[in-house]
């Protein structure tokens, strides 16, 4: 593949950077590493991934490359030292199937896009106090999945672990106070777009998230607390788990938290008022589709089926249509931006917030 041979090029400036950015814990393998081979060996190694590697500087890293791999839906231009991701924050896979704690939020298209974009370091720097994501970040994403969509804290907002109260759906996601949709463990299905060589992910910190193997299929070995470890072809890197934290346990590189979040990351935008947790609900269908502007999710409660329709009725409106398990049915109409600010994505009760009804 043409594109290789620049990525040749870069491949020796790559070695260099790496202990320009290496610090002294995580990245002393990858020292003794090129102690021990000579530098065209090393060269030689890194070529085959160089594609792969975080900030190679030259040709395509394997950042861009993950997201390429959904675009159009997903959209990357490297602006300095960041690459801005852009998406509508749908996933084109089915959603919202199999939560049985739901808030009554569904999916709709969000903003991800302009100055509202996603920002991810390209070139990742390692924190001198790198920090648990544990009881902290509980706000909004740590980490972007490769289809653009945002990955929170496996604990919701109010530190209870998504994955184990039924809030999830099949493919590890649901929606946010904002409607927004967004994942709290690792989306290891989009391996089946990706394949295992290519990371599922990146943290917000910039370094890459793999499935739970190396690219060549071998189980990871020596992970840190965060879930990651260097690996001399790839650099740091963290790995998706089945278990607890199930993606980054924290950040091994440098992030700016503020108001229990990391910043920047866009905001979704609601459209209407968050709604409270619907006792008995389980949610066992959902039509519609990125691209489409009108969907249809189906509920049960303690067996008795409802649903909720919405469309899209042009100038930022939107219609509801609720048929409630008793027969009852409403109709609402909500503009975009009616809500105010989104936050930058909150669950779908605050913390300490009231009982659900
Ligand atoms: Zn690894
Ligand atoms: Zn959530």
């Amino acid at each position: 593949m043409l594109w290789l041979r620049p990525a040749l090029a870069v491949v020796l400036a790559s070695v260099a950077h790496a202990h320009v950015m290496g610090d002294a814990v995580h990245d002393a393998p990858a020292r003794r590493f090129a102690r021990e081979f000579a530098p065209v060996r090393v060269a030689l190694l890194r070529t085959a991934v160089a594609d792969r590697a975080p900030g190679g500087g030259g040709g395509r890293s394997s950042l861009e490359d993950m997201f390429a791999c959904f675009s159009p839906a997903v959209r990357v231009h490297p602006v300095g030292d960041v690459l801005r991701v852009e998406s509508n924050g749908l996933p084109a896979h089915g959603m919202m199937v199999g939560i049985t704690a739901w808030q009554q939020q569904v999916p709709l298209p969000q903003p991800y896009t302009g100055n509202n974009a996603w920002s991810i370091p390209r070139h990742p720097q390692p924190s001198p106090s790198p920090v648990s994501i544990q009881n902290r970040f509980l706000r909004g994403a740590i980490a972007l999945a490769a289809n653009g969509i945002p990955i929170f804290n496996p604990q919701n907002n109010r530190g209870e672990v998504s994955q184990d109260i039924g809030e999830l759906d099949q493919w590890g996601g649901h929606c946010g106070r904002a409607d927004d949709y967004h994942y709290h463990i690792a989306p290891l299905h989009l391996q089946e777009t990706l394949g295992r060589e290519r990371p599922i992910a990146c943290a917000l910190d910039g370094y890459l998230i793999y499935g739970l193997t190396e690219p060549d299929g071998t189980a990871p070995q020596g992970l840190d607390a965060f879930n990651g470890h260097v690996v001399p072809a790839l650099g740091y890197h963290y790995h998706a788990s089945k278990k607890y934290p199930f993606v980054n346990g924290g950040f091994h590189g440098v992030v700016v938290e503020r108001d229990e979040q990391v910043e920047p990351q866009p905001r979704a935008q609601g459209v209407r008022p968050a709604l409270a947790a619907l006792r008995g609900a389980k949610i066992v269908g959902f039509e519609g589709s990125p691209g489409q502007t009108a969907s249809r999710l189906s509920y049960t409660v303690n067996g008795k089926p409802a649903s909720v329709s919405y469309a899209a009725l042009g100038g930022g409106q939107w219609r509801f249509q609720f048929v409630n398990a008793d027969g009852a049915t409403r109709e609402e109409v909500h503009r975009e931006g009616e809500r105010g600010g989104g936050g930058g994505g909150r669950d779908a009760r605050k913390k300490g917030g009231g009982a659900p009804k």
